[in-house]
């Protein structure tokens, strides 16, 4: 049933993305390698390829316009649709010196992490969603964290990245409910706290752990949930 599927994986190139590419090349999708280096990109593009996955490189910076547009048209071409979309790419901002002390916060370092968390979670979806809709049974997975969470409230305290993933949730929740009589199911994903470049690999879980509930979420049935927030464990609290 998988043959012919085609998945774009934003921020592909390494750590958690690049697992989701693994893990959705095993089961047989064909993998867009979204990245916006060219050469991190051809990198991952060969790796997947030397590990039996049909992948192909997309250039691809979430906080440009012009850059997104153009990945919308390299997908189209090369695929002609799009069965799951990964907004994966994300950036944590400075946070050393009390960079992201809310008392202080410098405002540019807020909107430079909304610009990638969000709003090019946005850009992307919209840019995408086209091919996506050409699809029988289209997904979106939007890569969030439990220190989103207005409930568990986990983690340092960091004023731009962790809003930045309570409004990605609550960005999720209003696509699910626009798109809620569409077959195109959208959800959140946590990964728990993974060893990668993001957090210097000081990190209980490795990648590919991380990437699973991705890859769930990016393969549920027709029936499964919409607009939820979830990791390994199950449901995660808004
Ligand atoms: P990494 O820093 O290892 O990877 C981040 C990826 O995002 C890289 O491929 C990076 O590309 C890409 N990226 C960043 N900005 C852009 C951009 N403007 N356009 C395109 N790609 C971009 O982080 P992780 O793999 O750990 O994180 C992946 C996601 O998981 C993030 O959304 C993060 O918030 C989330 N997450 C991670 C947790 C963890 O414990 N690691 C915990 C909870 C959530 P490049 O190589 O070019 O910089």
């Amino acid at each position: 049933m998988n043959e012919n599927r085609t998945a774009l994986v934003t921020g592909a190139n390494k750590g958690i993305g690049f697992a989701v590419a693994q893990g959705l090349g095993a089961i047989g999708f064909t993998v867009a390698v979204g990245a916006r280096d060219d050469t991190r990109r051809a990198e991952a593009v060969a790796r997947l390829r030397t590990e039996g996955v049909d992948a192909f490189g997309v250039a691809l910076d979430v906080t440009s316009d012009d850059s997104v547009a153009a990945a919308a048209t390299t997908v189209e071409r090369t695929a002609g649709r799009l069965d799951v979309l990964v907004n994966n790419a994300g950036i944590s901002g400075p946070a050393d010196d009390g960079a992201q002390d809310p008392t202080t916060l410098d405002l540019d370092v807020l909107r430079t992490v909304l610009d990638t968390n969000v709003f090019g979670v946005i850009r992307v979806t919209n840019a995408m969603l086209p091919l996506l809709r050409r699809a029988p049974s289209p997904r979106i997975v939007n890569m969030s964290s439990n220190m989103g969470s207005l409930t568990l409230r986990t983690g340092p305290v960091l004023a731009a990245y962790a809003p930045s993933k309570t409004m990605l949730n609550s960005i999720t929740a209003q696509y699910a409910r626009r798109l809620a009589d569409t077959n195109v199911i959208v959800n959140a994903a946590c990964p728990g706290w993974v060893a990668t470049d993001f957090t210097n690999f000081a990190a209980p879980r490795t990648p590919e752990q991380g990437a699973a509930i991705a890859v769930r979420l990016a393969t549920l049935p027709d029936d499964g949930p919409r607009g939820g927030f979830f990791d390994d464990n199950g449901v995660v609290p808004w």
